[in-house]
């Protein structure tokens, strides 16, 4: 735990999240600023700040995220697809340096960047 990382005290209980799910190594809940119907974050329980810092000591965090991915997307109904988000550093727009997935879904997008 970092004391001063946002998405470290929301896992912690330190700051309210809307919790859609937790296990051992992942907590998820929803975005405070959706951006479509469905907007979840899914988080790794270790402190990781951003893709960039992923390791081979550290990886198996992102397997985790992915497993909650599909148990989550399940649970939501997403039945038709969704979008996974990460936003890497600056450049990528990431705001929060807690490594974290975004879900988003319930709509069919059409502004496809790749
Ligand atoms: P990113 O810009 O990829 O780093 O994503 C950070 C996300 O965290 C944004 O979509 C924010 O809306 C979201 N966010 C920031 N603070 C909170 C919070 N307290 N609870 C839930 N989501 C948050
Ligand atoms: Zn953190």
């Amino acid at each position: 735990m970092k004391d001063d990382c946002l998405f470290c005290r929301i896992i912690a209980g330190d700051i309210p999240s809307s919790k859609v799910y937790e296990d051992e190594h992942v907590y998820a809940f929803r975005d405070i600023n959706p951006q479509a119907p469905v907007h979840i974050l899914v988080v790794p329980k270790q402190h990781v700040s951003c893709a960039d810092e992923i390791t081979g000591e550290n990886s198996i965090c992102v397997a985790h995220c992915f497993e909650a991915i599909a148990k989550i997307a399940g649970a939501e109904g997403l039945k038709s697809g969704y979008r996974v988000v990460n936003n890497c550093g600056s450049d990528g727009g990431q705001t929060v340096m807690h490594l974290h997935f975004h879900i988003l879904g319930g709509m069919k997008f059409s502004d496809k960047m790749i």
